[in-house]
């Protein structure tokens, strides 16, 4: 079956991919944004996909917005979106520690002011967020100050991560009970011209390694963000679509929840890549092959507009 996987999605094949769905979950970065712009065409997409009864949500594995300053963030760029259509990992952590979890007391936190925000709303309160300076000797590392209500660590971006925090979690860590939950494990950001900045995987690493122990992540290719979106709206999976730009967390999340899967080559994945994979031989790999891939995805205009 593995010939009929991976075909570009154009012209006639548009409208039966179209019609064989109910809902589209769309990653941000990278699909209908790079950075602060609009991919060109995107908003259109997305609007006319809405105005054609379609159900659109925003899944992205970037922590450091709440969903509210994501649903601002798409009025801004022309996108017709509200924040229960968005779906990122500071409000899924919080879902997760809430829901599945049922965590009883508060997180020891390594993120941003945005995670603590949708941790606030959920009811869970925080320690950790903001710079940690260094404080005391070396010998009196082990037996740092810890806050003896906090049940779990969490680990999101985090730009003032440190040697003193990566030292708290480690001490939370070693208490009996203590869970251990991360957003994603994006290893590096992509940036224009081909550069990159090190994502929240290398945070997370840097404490599993300390911790020796690993972390639960919540953010794609974890099908609890999906489950997440599926819960609140009532979702059957063989009518939606995951469109993505990176294979090993957006097409891997849509074959671990039997989507169909879109990928676009906007953003860091290529078509050679998808073909390493089906070639390989390799089962698990299979998985990050698509079903379709376009070059924006501005190519479903055309069929919207039709
Ligand atoms: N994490 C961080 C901190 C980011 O800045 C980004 C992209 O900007 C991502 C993750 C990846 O986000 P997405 O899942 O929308 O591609
Ligand atoms: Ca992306």
């Amino acid at each position: 079956m593995s010939g009929s996987k991976c075909r570009r999605l154009s012209g006639a094949l548009v409208r039966p991919l179209l019609d064989s769905v109910d809902c589209v979950l769309f990653d941000c970065d990278g699909v209908i944004w790079r950075g602060d712009q609009a991919i060109p065409g995107a908003p259109q997409v997305i609007n006319l996909l809405k105005e054609s009864g379609k159900k659109v949500f925003f899944v992205t594995n970037n922590s450091t917005k709440t969903r509210k300053m994501y649903a601002d963030k798409l009025a801004a760029l022309g996108f017709h979106a509200s924040e229960e259509e968005v779906f990122g990992t500071a409000y899924c952590s919080a879902m997760y520690l809430k829901t599945v979890c049922r965590l009883d007391g508060k997180v020891y936190l390594i993120g941003s002011p945005a995670m603590r925000q949708e941790l606030e709303a959920v009811g869970i309160q925080q320690t950790g967020v903001g710079p940690d300076p260094v404080s005391g000797k070396q010998s009196d590392w082990a037996n740092v100050a810890l806050d003896p209500e906090v049940k779990a660590v969490l680990v999101g971006f985090d730009e003032h991560f440190s040697y003193m925090k990566l030292n708290r979690a480690l001490q939370y860590l070693s208490q009996q009970g203590c869970l251990f939950v991360g957003t994603n494990r994006d290893s590096r950001l992509p940036l224009e011209g081909g550069k990159a900045v090190p994502g929240t995987g290398c945070l997370l690493q840097a404490v599993e390694t300390a911790a020796q122990c690993q972390a639960q992540t919540v953010g794609k290719p974890n099908r609890f963000m999906y489950d997440c979106v599926a819960s609140q709206f009532g979702l059957s999976r063989d009518r939606c679509l995951m469109v993505g730009d990176r294979l090993d967390t957006d097409i891997m999340l849509g074959s671990n929840c039997g989507l169909k899967t879109l990928l676009t080559l906007t953003g860091v994945s290529t078509v050679a890549d998808a073909e390493a994979h089906q070639q390989s031989g390799c089962a698990e790999r299979q998985g990050m092959v698509p079903d379709y891939y376009v070059e924006s995805i501005a190519d479903l205009l055309p069929a919207l507009q039709g």
